[in-house]
């Protein structure tokens, strides 16, 4: 399912610690009555490196770092000086985000691989500990995998030196312009309760509400229009939004980024922090944004599948159209995404222009087929570094996914259960 992208082709996400990496777009058959497409995807981006955050705006000027010494120099071999075995939790590791085309690498690797740094360097400057890692990451990994940051981030920069933006004004943040003011009221107030004035739950976890203004969607979609129509004439190939769509585009390729950071960072990070704490929602620090278009002649339906974010903001741009329903099917993890569905774990959705649908993730979902006009959807994938560093450690998903849920009550049933009868058992010995 993965489709052809310019620079990278590769699916796997580099998010994970040096020991492992998740793969893509998984296949999975679903049992027991399900909706139509008969096999759950997790949905991942086109682009290798799962962090999204470009450093041509914050690091244009940046001074590089100086050459990496050599290996002699900075991997001693002196036991005490090797990298442990066992990560050291309560490290707090810094930030790479800025050093991203420095080190060649996900700055979130490094993140992750710090806590594993030997306990002389964990509090070294962040260079030395940049260079110790450089040098282990370079002789453990693959050629591709070295090279794809870059490549990627030189995709990025071809286009945007290239493409001429056709609504400047989308390109930096204007809130006042962009949503409508019962979204804004909400968000400036920032309670649950004003969350909860403007928002329908149709079904536990999925949230609906009016969010950008008609304005603003027509703006995008013609610059998306615009951009395709740039891609056409000047024959770029460009990478897909993700392993399951054809059609649409990545808006953080072509400069958007920024706008997209700030509307997580602003609006979409202090919703999730109410409603979905227990999936990293306060923690949000990286995204991917792209639309997505449906139609006869684009991508008609989508199949059941999990996203690759903590939070998924789906927002229905336009224009006309008919069918296209969103399905949804209840929260689960990655042991139990092809578990049955409840009853009350059943919504089906119909998207309305201008309003934002807010879900987990792991929520399984789907899109019916669109079976007239044009159905397009700004799509902004966030996720937390945060809680995916810290779900590597756990294996019981009670707080989030609804199997876990219910295995943990069904064994707190059966140990009441057992208690019960042992008690019973010890009346009757004693009665006897
Ligand atoms: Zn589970």
């Amino acid at each position: 399912m993965s489709q052809d992208g310019a620079a990278a082709t590769a699916t796997t996400t580099a998010s994970a610690t040096v020991t492992e990496r998740v793969p893509a777009a998984v296949d999975r058959r679903i049992s027991g009555p399900q909706p139509p497409a008969n096999a759950i995807r997790n949905v991942n981006n086109n682009n290798g490196s799962r962090t999204d955050k470009s450093n041509s705006s914050k690091n244009g000027n940046g001074a590089l770092m100086p050459p990496p010494p050599p290996p002699s120099q900075v991997l001693p071999t002196d036991s005490s000086n090797r990298i442990r075995l066992n990560p050291n939790v309560d490290h707090k590791p810094d930030s790479y985000e800025d050093m991203e085309l420095e080190l060649g690498f996900s700055p979130l690797l490094f993140s992750s691989l710090e806590r594993y740094l030997p306990p002389a360097l964990l509090n070294a400057s962040r260079n030395s500990k940049a260079n110790y890692m450089s040098q282990i990451l370079l002789r453990y990994s693959t050629e591709g995998e070295r090279n794809r940051v870059q490549k990627h981030k030189e995709y990025r920069q071809k286009i945007i030196s290239n493409y001429q933006p056709l609504h400047r004004e989308l390109y930096a943040m204007h809130a006042s312009n962009f949503f409508v003011p019962s979204f804004l009221k909400a968000v400036s107030e920032n309670t649950v309760e004003s969350f909860r004035s403007v928002m329908s739950e149709p079904s536990p976890g999925v949230f609906a509400f009016e969010m950008l203004q008609p304005r603003f969607c027509e703006m995008l979609l013609a610059e998306v229009e615009n951009f395709e129509k740039w891609v056409h004439e000047t024959k770029f190939r460009i990478m897909r939004p993700n392993t399951m769509n054809k059609y649409g585009a990545v808006l953080d390729d072509f400069g958007l980024e920024t706008m997209l950071d700030k509307l997580m960072e602003e609006f979409i990070r202090p919703i999730s922090r109410v409603f979905f704490p227990e999936v990293g929602g306060s923690s949000l620090d990286t995204h991917h944004g792209f639309v997505v278009e449906y139609g006869m002649d684009r991508d008609v339906d989508l199949g059941f599948h999990v996203d690759d974010s903590e939070v998924t903001l789906n927002v229905c741009l336009g224009k006309q159209f008919s069918g296209g329903e969103l399905f949804f099917r209840g929260v689960r993890c990655e042991k139990h995404v092809n578990s049955e569905t409840q009853p009350e774990e059943i919504l089906d959705y119909s998207h309305v222009p201008g309003r934002a649908v807010l879900h987990r993730g792991r929520h399984r979902h789907g899109a019916r087929a669109t079976t007239s006009g044009h159905r397009i959807n700004l799509l902004l994938w966030c996720r937390s570094s945060v809680f995916r560093e810290m779900r590597k450690y756990q294996k019981d998903f009670s707080g989030w996914c609804a199997e876990c849920q219910r295995e943990k009550k069904e064994r707190q049933r059966q140990s009441v259960a057992a208690t019960k009868l042992e008690l019973l058992r010890r009346e009757g010995e004693a009665a006897s």
